[in-house]
């Protein structure tokens, strides 16, 4: 029996190139466990029926000697990164039957490389939400406490690695969508800088924002995935911008963090979150690292100016499902009420409020009241980051959310509640730096130990700071 519970793509990947195991026996002992588990946590949307002939093929790709460190390797794919030939519905009603026609960069570079695709994982509603109650398919819910959520919007792909479904998995992080659900499940998850891993086939939310992003159980596994899929990318003319950044040298160097102070101190955030950051903060000075009081002045209003710009840019992408080119048609006596009938009856609650939203603030009239305003306050949000990384400050630290994992049902009602989950998220998207969710504690709940998270944040291009800080961190 492989001990799945100890595995990491790591360890997984010596054991299959030094022929210990087989890619085809790692693929069956997942099969197993979510045969056994999924059924109740609802992390899958489909289990792929070809898994073990993907697997036989990595098995003869590692006995030619041509296997590499991610080849044998089983992962999961949020609903919404497209693999050719497969279904992707971004778990909406919308897209339900709907098959990709060619494969999303991430997933040729993953292709090449050997990997195991196990299946496809829930979701919020085309990424819109932190809870994954928005699918249209039912909740994920948390494999820790099965009366909570997973998080979201990739609550499947953070639960899946936490059932020990899958080794790891690839997220889509807009406003927080990897690294909140990873803090919810107890794993790692990555929001790449802005431009680093190409968007091409993942199905687009707020453009400025997107980025794809690892859920793993180590801080090595996350850089391991993270090398895989960084670069420059012609299908996506916003790609490689990381390349271009310096890559700031740490080795050797007393690593600074910088903790913003005034922004943990506004209401909301649950005492049992501030002691655990305190504890972090701990950790880390007796690591031999700087800590650093600073100020973000503007970043009260990340929130603000997120549901504003995400709700603007998703409703120009999902003016897309039209009923015409893709997914569902619902017939009505002429073309517009083809399209209120198709649209109206395809996408949930929370994506028709963001499209409502979005055309909103983008009216002529409200266009400068809301749409300009927030793009001016995101530039100074993002101006506020600069200065404290210039000023020698190497990795800013918050907690990833405000409190543990919620009940299922809790929030589902007060989207502005829900909205508040995301308030030390979001600003990493606003500002397009990278930033890391690592495992930082638990918290006693209800007879369960519920994992927190702590979130590192790094200048654009800083992915190795952060690795190398997370490594630290956990003690890899
Ligand atoms: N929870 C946030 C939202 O609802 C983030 C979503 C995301 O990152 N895709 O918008």
């Amino acid at each position: 029996m492989i001990d799945l519970k100890q595995l990491s793509i790591k360890k997984a990947s010596e054991m299959l190139l030094k022929k210990e195991i087989t890619a085809k026996a790692l693929a069956e002992a997942y099969l197993a466990v979510i045969a056994v588990r999924n059924k109740n946590i609802n992390a899958y949307l489909e289990v792929y029926d070809d898994v073990l002939a993907q697997a036989e093929a990595a098995d003869k790709l590692i006995a030619s000697g041509k296997g590499g460190p991610l080849t044998g390797i089983p992962l999961a794919i949020k609903d919404n990164i497209l693999i050719k030939g497969r279904r992707a519905s971004s778990a909406s009603k919308i897209l339900e039957h709907y098959k990709a026609t060619y494969d999303a960069t991430v997933i040729t570079k993953l292709k090449a490389a050997g990997v195991v695709f196990l299946g496809r994982t829930n979701m919020d509603e085309f990424a819109m939400g932190g809870s994954t109650e928005n699918s249209a398919y039912g909740v994920t819910k948390n494999p820790i406490d099965e009366t909570r959520v997973s998080g979201g919007s990739s609550g499947g792909s953070a639960a899946v690695v936490a059932m020990d479904g899958a080794l790891a998995s690839l997220g889509s992080d807009t406003g927080g969508s990897v690294r909140q659900p990873a803090s919810f499940c107890g794993v790692v998850g990555l929001k790449p800088t802005y431009g680093a891993i190409s968007r091409h086939g993942l199905m687009a939310m707020g453009s400025s924002l997107d980025q794809i992003g690892p859920i793993t159980k180590t801080v090595g596994d996350s850089e391991l995935l993270f090398k895989a899929m960084v670069g420059k990318d012609s299908f996506d003319s916003t790609s490689g911008t990381y390349e271009m950044l310096a890559q700031k040298k740490t080795a050797g160097k007393k690593m600074v963090i910088g903790v913003p102070r005034a922004f943990m101190k506004q209401g909301g955030i649950d005492s049992a979150v501030l002691q655990n950051f305190d504890e972090s903060i701990k950790k880390l000075q007796n690591l031999g690292m700087e800590i650093r009081d600073i100020d973000l002045p503007n970043i009260g209003y990340s929130l603000a100016v997120y549901y504003i710009i995400m709700p603007a840019e998703a409703s120009t992408n999902l003016s897309r499902f039209d009923g015409v080119k893709y997914g569902l048609h619902k017939d009505g006596n002429n073309l517009l009420q083809d399209y209120q009938k198709t649209r109206g009856q395809g996408f949930g609650k929370e994506v028709r409020r963001r499209i409502l939203l979005g055309a909103y603030v983008l009216s002529s009239g409200y266009y400068d009241a809301y749409y300009n305003k927030a793009n001016v306050v995101r530039r100074l949000i993002s101006d506020d980051f600069k200065k404290v990384f210039e000023s020698g400050v190497d990795v800013v630290i918050t907690p990833t959310t405000p409190a543990p994992a919620f009940i299922i049902g809790e929030k589902v009602n007060d989207p502005v509640q829900m909205y508040l989950a995301d308030i030390f998220t979001v600003t990493a998207n606003i500002a397009g730096i990278p930033a890391l969710s690592v495992p930082s504690g638990t918290v006693a709940t209800g007879g369960k130990e519920l994992p927190l998270g702590l979130q590192f944040m790094a200048t654009h291009g800083g992915e190795d700071i952060l690795f190398s800080v997370g490594k630290l961190f956990l003690g890899e």
